[in-house]
């Protein structure tokens, strides 16, 4: 399950560990586009499953 690219909205819907939450930290970070499904914000809309862009 490494290999899998980084989903943001797949990786809060399981308990975060810690190493992990540096991936989230990294995702979140100057976010540009939120989930209009989950409400999540992510500087990669590939990690979102329905993107919208913020701006
Ligand atoms: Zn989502």
């Amino acid at each position: 399950m490494k290999d899998k690219p980084k989903k943001l909205c797949k990786l809060m819907k399981k308990d975060i560990e810690k190493e992990e939450f540096q991936e989230y930290i990294k995702l979140i970070k100057d976010a540009t586009h939120v989930c209009k499904k989950c409400g999540r914000a992510s500087n990669n809309e590939k990690g979102l499953c329905s993107p919208k862009k913020i701006q």
